[in-house]
C-alpha cells in the first residue's frame, strides 16, 4: 500500500516577529529587522510573542489534539536546535520541537487523518544561493508545523485533506493567507521501499506532482534506503539531497534565554471557549437549521466572510427562499468586480432591506440585481435612492404605447405570428422605465395593446 505522511509548515498571521517586536510584512528585503532577529551577537529575544502561542494553541484544538498542559506535568520548553547554513545567523533555530522537547498539541485527527504533533518554530531567514543574498524579514517570523501520521494513500486525498485543513485554519484566521503553506512530504510503499523524504514543497499542486513522481519512482526502484530529496519543479522530478541512516544531529539543547511555557487547563479552556465554528459545523447549521440545499450550502461555508454574512442576514428573513441572490447574485457581482466580501463594504441591513422589497414585489428583481451591482464597493439604504420602486400599470401602459410606435417593425413582425418579437420590446420597455416596470405586467399591456 502507498503510504504518504506530511509535515505541513504555514506562517501564523501575527503582527509581530516570535522574538521580537519587528513586523512579520515586510515588503523590500531587510526593512523589518533588528539586532534579535538577526542574529548580533549577544542579542537575547524578547519574551515569546503571546498571540503566536494563542494561535498555534487555538489550532490544536481546530485539529482535535491534546494540548499539553502544566497540570500534566508538561512544560513547553524551548530548543535550540543547531546548523549552519547562510539563513541562520545565530547558528540555531529557536523551536518547541525536538528529541527532548513538549510540542503545543498531539495526538489529534483531522477529516480521517491522524495528527502526530503540531509545534510551534520561528523561521530562519531567506537565502538566494545565487546571489548570496541574504533577507532577514522572515528571520524570526512564527511558523506552525503539522505533522501527520503516514495516513495518506493517494495524492489525490492529499489534495483534498490540504484544501479542507486550510480553509478550517482560516476561519480562526490563523494562518497568513498570502503565505501559502509549504510542506516535507514522506512517501514509500509498505512492505516495499523505504520512506523518502521530499523537502520543502511549495504548493498544492507541487505537492500533488511530487507525491506522484515519487511513488511511480518507488514501485520501480524499490529503494531501500532512507533518502532526503528535494523537489525540482521545472524538472518535474525528485534529486537527492543526502541518504541518511539516522536523523541529522541537531545537537537539541534547551534555551537558557527563554522562559519554560506553563499553559495551564484554565486559559486552554479559555480559547476553546471563544473558538469560532468550524466549517462542518456552519454546513450542518445551513443544511438543518436553515434547511439550505447542501451544494448552496458548500458553496456559502467556502468562505467565513460569506457563511457570517449569509448568518446575519438570515435574522432578517428567510434565507432558503433568497438563496439564489446569495449563491447567485451576490458572489456573480462579486466575480465581475474581482473582490471578495472583506474587500468590500456591502452591510448586512442593505442587503437584507432591498431583498425584502422584492418579496414584498415593490421593487422588480431586475431593478434589484442592478441596485446590487450599485453596492460595490459600499451599499445604501434603498430608502435614501427616489425613483426605485416599481412604476404603476398606468406609467406602464404610457411606455408601451410609446415603444409600440417607435418599433413598428417589431410590432408587424409579431403580428405576423412572429411571436419572440414581443421579448424585444419588452425589453425596450424596461430599459425606458430604468428597470422599474413589472415585466409581465409590461408583456400583458403590449400584448393587449397590440391585438
Ligand atoms: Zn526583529
Amino acid at each position: 500500500m502507498d503510504k504518504i505522511g506530511l509535515e505541513i509548515h504555514g506562517y501564523l498571521d501575527t503582527k509581530e516577529k516570535l522574538f521580537c517586536n519587528c513586523s512579520c510584512i515586510g515588503k523590500k528585503p531587510n526593512t523589518n529587522i533588528c539586532p534579535i532577529c538577526t542574529g548580533q551577537p549577544g542579542s537575547k529575544p524578547l519574551l515569546p510573542n503571546a498571540e503566536a502561542i494563542k494561535k498555534s494553541i487555538q489550532i490544536a484544538l481546530m485539529l482535535n489534539a491534546k494540548v499539553n498542559l502544566i497540570e500534566n506535568k508538561k512544560k513547553l520548553v524551548w530548543q535550540r536546535k543547531h546548523y549552519n547554513w547562510p539563513d541562520l545567523p545565530k547558528g540555531y533555530q529557536n523551536t518547541l520541537s525536538g528529541t527532548y522537547a513538549v510540542p503545543v498539541g498531539e495526538n489529534g485527527k483531522f477529516q480521517g487523518i491522524k495528527i502526530r504533533e503540531l509545534h510551534l518554530e520561528e523561521d530562519p531567514a531567506s537565502w538566494d544561493p545565487k546571489t548570496g543574498q541574504i533577507d532577514y524579514n522572515r528571520s524570526g517570523t512564527p511558523l506552525i508545523e503539522i505533522v501527520t501520521e503516514p495516513d495518506f494513500t493517494s495524492s489525490e486525498q492529499v489534495k483534498d485533506w490540504l484544501k479542507k485543513l486550510i480553509l478550517t485554519l482560516s476561519y480562526i484566521k490563523s494562518l497568513d493567507k498570502s503565505s501559502g503553506i509549504k510542506a516535507d512530504v514522506n512517501v514509500n510503499i509498505e512492505g516495499k521501499s523505504v520512506r523518502a523524504e521530499i523537502k520543502n514543497v511549495n504548493s498544492i499542486s507541487e505537492i500533488v506532482r511530487a507525491i506522484e513522481y515519487e511513488l511511480k519512482r518507488h514501485k520501480k526502484e524499490k529503494p531501500q534506503k532512507m533518502e532526503t530529496l528535494r523537489w525540482n519543479a521545472e524538472k518535474g522530478k525528485t534529486e537527492l539531497m543526502r541518504e541518511k541512516e539516522i536523523a541529522a544531529d541537531y545537537r537539541f539543547i534547551s534555551e537558557p534565554d527563554l522562559p519554560v511555557i506553563k499553559l495551564t487547563n484554565k486559559e486552554v479552556k479559555e480559547i476553546k471557549k471563544n473558538l469560532p465554528e468550524s466549517p462542518e459545523q456552519k454546513m450542518k447549521k445551513l443544511t438543518s437549521k436553515h434547511r439550505i440545499e447542501k451544494k448552496h450550502a458548500e458553496i456559502l461555508t467556502k468562505n467565513l466572510e460569506l457563511v457570517d454574512f449569509v448568518e446575519e442576514i438570515a435574522k432578517e428573513l428567510d434565507i432558503r427562499k433568497n438563496i439564489h441572490w446569495l449563491t447567485g447574485e451576490l458572489l456573480r457581482i462579486l466575480n465581475y468586480n474581482k473582490k471578495t466580501l472583506d474587500e468590500v463594504e456591502i452591510k448586512v441591513e442593505h442587503f437584507a432591506e432591498l431583498l425584502k422589497e422584492v418579496a414584498k414585489k415593490t421593487i422588480t428583481e431586475l431593478k434589484a440585481k442592478q441596485i446590487m451591482n450599485q453596492f460595490i464597493p459600499k451599499s445604501f439604504s434603498i430608502k435614501s435612492r427616489k425613483n426605485l420602486g416599481k412604476i404603476s400599470e398606468k406609467e406602464i401602459k404610457e411606455i408601451c404605447k410609446k415603444v409600440i410606435e417607435k418599433n413598428l417593425k417589431a410590432v408587424a413582425d409579431y403580428k405576423k405570428g412572429k411571436k419572440e418579437s414581443i421579448n424585444f420590446l419588452v425589453g425596450q420597455v424596461m430599459q425606458l422605465s430604468k428597470r422599474r416596470a413589472d415585466f409581465k405586467v409590461a408583456r400583458k399591456i403590449l400584448e393587449e395593446m397590440i391585438e
